[in-house]
Order: structure tokens, then C-alpha cells, then sequence
């Protein structure tokens, strides 16, 4: 037996995420208009098993049987994003209003279920015609976005409490436009980094547009990982400080402290602006306007080691020991604690640091449905369950966190994976859309009515 969970606070989420472009479907419905990922997807090779988001898991036309899912499970928070080509079918100009009526029902709906709505503005799925102006390489992309987060809370910010601007901008920058393993698929490497500046001003300028609209509370969702060196030696350690310093401070330290770090390995200058030339008076300021929480999406651990050879000032490792999901991710939920610690750290508690919300925890693993109709993914309850106690123990520890949304309601399009991940507490058949309730739904949901009795 197991012991039992131990007690989260009263009022801490517990929640699930998903983001538009993964659950949606109905690319072309309504007046939505194309989006980097419907691009990305009909470049011949780039998801590995051919798949598009065209249909997706189809929640545009069955959301209600996924808000009964989580009205089910018996969650008090749902992330969810906004698909910004629904709401803009060019990215600028004038609503499309039948966007804006589908995430007004969806809201009502989740209201009415006792569920509460954390929306994002921005989950990766960039509006065509803003790329074809050079997406976030280009200045004008973050006054874009602070249009559309003004027209999103004009019509929400009366029953939305909790608003998040961009997840994980790094992955944007690093996967979309270093690396080109993601939508727009750009391999500028280091040319890559004015798409994090461009990013966090639209973050910036994006929350002055939600107070000014009425917003009540808004944050940022950033991709943490412990950055472990693989050795001693002082060049595998200045490697894992490179790292760290891009993955982990890059979208943070701006935010929080209003300053860039230090981009000097990657040959760009040490003051407050990291070296970026794209940089403006007054930018920071924008950029680190106050925050009401900082979101937190924690999978695994990096370990890092010194290049064989430049042009990047590290080299990502394996990491061995541990046992690892379908991803091929090591299972480390210690990484979550060393996480918060990380932040803590950082820019503390009742200083920089707001409180801190984990809007993304989960792992990918082979499910399959059983003769009998059942899923048994007891991988999933067994990850889940040490995540939330390392959690916990970092709470103990003084870590101010107030909810944990796992990654994911329902298997859905894992990005350049396509179908092949399976992340989801409910099983899909991705050809009739049919959803069956993994044995983690029902797991999580007693773990909820728990917390909740
Ligand atoms: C993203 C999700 C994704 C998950 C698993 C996160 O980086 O925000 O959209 O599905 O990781 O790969």
C-alpha cells in the first residue's frame, strides 16, 4: 500500500492543460484563419508520423463531452488556450466573431461545470500571415499580439480570473526558430534569440492590454529544467551555466528582475539588455510589469556538457539511471523540487518571485485499450503521484505554489510527434474521436475528491 497523498492546501488547483492547436481540429471552420502549425505540418518530414492538426482530437465540435470529462474528474482549473488564428484570422484587424462566441461558450460552460478557466493567449499557434512578416523576428509581432489580448479579455475578462500570456517561449525560440524542429521551422541558431526578446515585450505589452481590459490576475508559462553538468570540469560546468542561463533565465530574468543574463557565450554582450541590438529604452520596463503568479511546466532534467565543437557552447547528454516515459524522458520527479527550489533561489518569495502555479506535469507512455475496455497506464499514476509528493515536499519546504495542472485531459497531437505520444488521462482512437477514461482518470480523480472532502 502506498501512503496516502498528503494534504495540499484548500483552494490549490487541481487542474489539466491542453493548448488549442493540439485539441482542437476545424482548421478551416467558422472564419479561423491558417496558423504556422497548419504550414509547419505539409512540410514533407517534419512530423514524424505525417499527421496534421487538421482534426486534432476534434474538441472545437466536442468540447462538451470534454467539459464533462473534467467536470467528471471533478477539476477546479482547466488550461486551455485561445487559437489566436480563430480569434484573428490575419493576426490583425477585426475580430472573428464566431472565434470569440466558441471560447465564450466553453468559458460558460466550464463555469457552469464548477470548473475554472486559465486560458492562454499564446500556445504556439501564430497566425500564417504574421510569419510570412517574419513571426517574432519581427518587432511589430508583439504590438500584434497586445491587439489580440485586448479584443480576447473585451469579450472574458468579466469571468476569467486567471490569464496567462505565452507558454514556454523558449521552446518557441529554441525549437521554432533556432532548430526548426517546430512551426515556423527556421534554423537561425543563434540568430534565433530577437524571437525571445520580440516574445517577452508581447508578453509585456500583452498584460498591460489584459489590465487595462480588466483582467484580475496574469502570468507567464516558462519551461524549467534542473541543468545538471555531466562532470566536474570546469568546461562541462561553464557549459551548464550557458544553458541554464538560456533555457532557464532567458524568459525569466526579465520578467522578474527586469534585466537579460548573461549572453556572453553565445557572443553577445554582458550589460542588462544580454547584447541584444533589438533591444529598446524602455522595453525592460515593459517586459517586468508586476505579475500576479509565474506558471511552471516542469517534465526533466538537462544534463549538459562543454561542445566537441562551437557554434553553441554546450552539448545536451543523455541522462542514464533513471527509468524513462515513451519519450524517451527521464522520469526525475525530484527535478520538480530542485525546480522550485531554482526559483526560490533565484528571485525568492515576497521579493521578484510571484507565487508559483505548475501549469504543465505529465508524461507520454504506451497505453493501448484492453480487451475488456480498460487503459491501464499505471506509468502515468505512478509519475503523477511522486511528482505531486515531490511537489508537496517542496511546499513543505516554503515553495508558494497554488496549483499543479497536468499535462494532459486527453491523448492529443503531441506536435512534431504527431499521434505517436500519448499524454492524455483518456485514452483517444484517433480515427473515431472515441475517448475512454484511462485508469489515471480515475486515480486523479481520487486523488481530487481527496483534497477536496
Ligand atoms: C508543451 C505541450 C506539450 C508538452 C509535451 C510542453 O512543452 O507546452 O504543448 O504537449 O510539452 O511535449
Amino acid at each position: 500500500m502506498t501512503e496516502p497523498m498528503p494534504r495540499f492546501p484548500a483552494g490549490f488547483y487541481w487542474g489539466v492543460s491542453t493548448a488549442s492547436y493540439q485539441i482542437e481540429g476545424a482548421v478551416a471552420e467558422d472564419g479561423r484563419g491558417p496558423s504556422i502549425w497548419d504550414t509547419f505540418c505539409r512540410r514533407p518530414g517534419a512530423i514524424a508520423d505525417g499527421a496534421t492538426g487538421d482534426v486534432a482530437t476534434d474538441s472545437y465540435h466536442r468540447w462538451r463531452e470534454d467539459v464533462a470529462l473534467l467536470a467528471g474528474l471533478g477539476a477546479t482549473g482547466y488550461r486551455f488556450s485561445f487559437a489566436w488564428p480563430r480569434v484573428q484570422p490575419d493576426g490583425r484587424g477585426a475580430a472573428n466573431r464566431a472565434g470569440l462566441d466558441y471560447y465564450d461558450r466553453l468559458t460558460d460552460a466550464l463555469l457552469a461545470a464548477g470548473v475554472t478557466p486559465v486560458p492562454t493567449l499564446y500556445h504556439w499557434d501564430l497566425p500564417q500571415p504574421l510569419e510570412d512578416e517574419g513571426g517574432w523576428m519581427n518587432r511589430a509581432t508583439a504590438e500584434r499580439f497586445a491587439d489580440y489580448a485586448a479584443i480576447v479579455a473585451g469579450r472574458l475578462a468579466d469571468r476569467i480570473g486567471l490569464w496567462i500570456t505565452l507558454n514556454e517561449p523558449f521552446i518557441v525560440t529554441a525549437l521554432g526558430y533556432a532548430f526548426g524542429l517546430h512551426a515556423p521551422g527556421r534554423r537561425l541558431m543563434v540568430d534565433a534569440l530577437p524571437t525571445a526578446h520580440h516574445q517577452l515585450l508581447g508578453h509585456g505589452l500583452a498584460t498591460a492590454a489584459l489590465r487595462a481590459a480588466g483582467a484580475r490576475q496574469v502570468m507567464i508559462t516558462n519551461h524549467y529544467t534542473p541543468v545538471w553538468p555531466s562532470s566536474e570540469s570546469p568546461a562541462d560546468q561553464a557549459a551548464a551555466r550557458a544553458y541554464d542561463n538560456l533555457h532557464n533565465r532567458l524568459f525569466t530574468d526579465p520578467v522578474l528582475l527586469g534585466r537579460y543574463p548573461d549572453l556572453s557565450a553565445y557572443g553577445l554582450g554582458g550589460d542588462e539588455t544580454g547584447g541584444l541590438a533589438c533591444v529598446r529604452d524602455g522595453d525592460l520596463a515593459v517586459i517586468s510589469a508586476p505579475l500576479d503568479g509565474l506558471g511552471a511546466n516542469y517534465y526533466a532534467p538537462t544534463a549538459v556538457a562543454a561542445p566537441a565543437e562551437p557554434p553553441l557552447p554546450f552539448r545536451l547528454e543523455p541522462i542514464t539511471g533513471y527509468p524513462v516515459t515513451a519519450f524517451g524522458w527521464p522520469v526525475v520527479p525530484q527535478g520538480l523540487s530542485e525546480t522550485l527550489q531554482m526559483l526560490a533561489e533565484r528571485y525568492g518569495y515576497g521579493a521578484a518571485l510571484p507565487p508559483v502555479y505548475i501549469t504543465e506535469s505529465g508524461c507520454s507512455n504506451v497505453d493501448a485499450v484492453a480487451a475488456d475496455g480498460t487503459v491501464d497506464d499505471q506509468f502515468r499514476i505512478d509519475y503523477v503521484d511522486a511528482h505531486l509528493r515531490a511537489l508537496h515536499d517542496a511546499m513543505s519546504a516554503g515553495a508558494d505554489v497554488r496549483g499543479y495542472f497536468l499535462w494532459t485531459l486527453a491523448d492529443n497531437f503531441e506536435w512534431n510527434q504527431g499521434f505517436s505520444q500519448r499524454f492524455g488521462l483518456v485514452y483517444v482512437d484517433h480515427a473515431t474521436q472515441a475517448r475512454t477514461p484511462k485508469k489515471s482518470y480515475e486515480w486523479y480523480r481520487g486523488v481530487i475528491a481527496q483534497q477536496r472532502a
